[in-house]
């Protein structure tokens, strides 16, 4: 019935934080808006596939559990996966841009070379999938208030996040680091958008999929996709 306005307000509300970040605030600990007593939502959002593997994994795990998630995609990831990119779609997750190259230098490089990546991406995942994404994720993060207005005006909802696993600090992430820095981020958020990786050498993301789920699960959360 309020999910429209949630995500509405997931959405101001995760632009508030990233806002705050950018300018030395910390992302933890504000709440703009607060929901009826006991209401907990998490949306799980995949950022840099697809990828052959991890991807794979990660898709069984949510058809396991029967949980929904995000995926924002990278479109030079798309060739040779396209089937990849099928079954997350019909699997009935939602699919975002994350750009074509996650080349920073080139996406940001004008207004003009950051729509033709937005634009591109999207025609990509639409002509592999038959879906018109219009989520939208920034590579690297950050504000970007110019190309926030320009993705809007191209009819895209920008995501940003509240809390993450930690699988975009190190390189070499395990079980029990993923674990810790999302109970860690997430700590005391009765709604949390939570940044996960399903690039080729996230594969300690899908190892750790089951007990982050199991985690929030445990808490009374309810499983979102955007
Ligand atoms: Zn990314």
């Amino acid at each position: 019935m309020y999910k429209k306005p949630l995500r509405i307000a997931i959405v101001l509300f995760v632009a508030f934080l990233l806002l705050l970040a950018h300018f030395g605030g910390r992302m933890a600990a504000v709440e703009t808006f607060s929901l009826a007593a006991g209401e907990k939502h998490i949306y799980l959002t995949f950022d840099d596939g697809p990828s052959t593997v991890v991807t794979g994994r990660i898709l069984d795990t949510l058809k396991r559990e029967k949980v929904k998630a995000t995926f924002f995609i990278v479109g030079d990831r798309v060739y040779g996966r396209e089937e990849t990119l099928r079954r997350i779609a019909r699997e009935g997750h939602s699919l975002g841009v994350h750009s074509m190259s996650h080349e920073y230098n080139k996406i940001y490089a004008s207004e003009g070379a950051f729509l033709r990546d937005i634009r591109d991406c999207a025609a990509l995942i639409f002509s592999v999938t038959g879906i018109k994404p219009t989520l939208y994720r920034f590579p690297g993060g950050g504000t970007h208030a110019r190309e926030k207005a320009l993705a809007e005006e191209e009819g895209f909802t920008v995501v940003g996040w509240n809390a993450v696993c930690g699988d975009g600090e190190t390189a070499a992430s395990t079980v029990p680091f993923l674990l810790r820095r999302t109970k860690e981020t997430a700590a005391g958020k009765d709604n949390v958008v939570l940044l996960l990786h399903d690039a080729a050498y996230q594969k300690a993301t899908a190892e750790a999929l089951p007990a982050i789920i199991s985690l929030f699960r445990a808490k009374g959360y309810t499983f979102c996709a955007f």
